[in-house]
């Protein structure tokens, strides 16, 4: 049997990648009995029966899966934030990290449209640089606009799965087009409406970008916490994570408990306020709908 990994799912076919050759696979019947179906990134096991064509017979285990969008084994999301236009927000950017540490992909962050803002007007962006930095996050500054940007995310790309994440209108597009020019993604106002189609043919692909593979669809589009428990929001704050074996109370939600630790190291100035505050309203916002008797 030969050995694979899914690059795209369309109509009801796989398209495995195996070496440098593309076999267009149907799932067999069996998947359906376990409840599992094939998912773009998948290893999978297949069974060659034309040229080109085959049989998947077999998923290995997965290391991770996002349901939208729909991919499996995903090595780190990207985080896209502009730096203007719109403004960077970092409530925005921890509710992103959060979905995504909740589903154990690694997130990196990127701020783009860099060249928008005056260099001294940049002491935010650098602050905020350090503090993501701090927590033990991988932090770039970049421009579509800018060359020197192109490394650097090639370097990224490098040898990984990728997701791209962030709101609609970051530059994300801009970034993969400037990275390569032939992928032709639609930029501006125009990618919103395209988007949105694009979801509802159910086509996901893995992109061919800088020596690495890219999710042609941004990921994350519903931002609710609705899959998050109480319990588990603070191990999505690694700061958090790290220190509150040594609250009082097991299960300590880092919120009225007294004896806790996090809420000292936030006066101790070892966690980022803000942070804390990002992390009581989420808590509040899981609590609230989550019925109490
Ligand atoms: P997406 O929705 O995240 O894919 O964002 P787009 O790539 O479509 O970009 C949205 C708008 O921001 C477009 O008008 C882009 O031309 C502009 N833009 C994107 N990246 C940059 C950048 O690095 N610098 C500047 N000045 N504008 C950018
Ligand atoms: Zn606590």
């Amino acid at each position: 049997m030969a050995e694979g990994r899914i690059i795209k799912a369309l109509s009801g076919f796989y398209y495995v990648k195996s070496g440098e050759d593309i076999y267009q696979c149907r799932g067999r019947g069996v998947f359906r009995n376990k409840k599992i179906t094939p998912l773009v990134g998948d290893f999978v096991r297949f069974d060659i029966n034309e040229p080109n064509e085959g049989y998947i017979m077999e998923i290995m285990e997965r290391e991770n899966e996002l349901i939208r969008p729909p991919i499996a084994n995903i090595d780190q999301a990207i985080i896209v934030n502009s730096a203007t236009k719109p403004d960077f927000s970092s409530v925005l950017l921890d509710r992103f990290l959060v979905l995504i540490e909740a589903k154990d992909i690694k997130p990196v962050i990127f701020i783009t449209k860099m060249d928008t803002i005056e260099d001294l007007n940049n002491e935010d962006i650098e602050s905020y640089k350090k503090n993501y930095e701090q927590i033990g996050y991988q932090v770039e500054l970049l421009s579509a606009k800018d060359p020197d940007s192109m490394p650097v995310l090639d370097n990224y790309f490098k040898d990984n799965v990728t997701v791209f994440a962030g709101q609609s209108g970051v530059g994300k597009s801009s970034l993969l087009n400037a990275l390569k020019p032939s992928l032709l993604l639609k930029t501006g106002e125009i990618s919103e409406s395209l988007g949105r189609g694009k979801h509802t043919t159910r086509h996901v692909e893995l992109m061919q970008v800088g020596g690495g593979l890219v999710a042609d669809t941004p990921g994350f589009s519903a931002l609710d916490f609705s899959e998050i428990d109480p319990e588990q929001l603070s191990d999505c704050f690694p700061e958090m994570r790290s220190i509150s074996e040594f609250c009082k109370f097991r299960g300590c939600k880092h919120y009225k408990e007294p004896k806790c630790a996090v809420k000292q190291a936030v006066s101790d100035g070892e966690i980022t306020a803000y942070r804390y505050e990002h992390y009581v309203s989420f808590l509040e916002e899981i609590q609230s709908r989550k019925p109490r008797y």
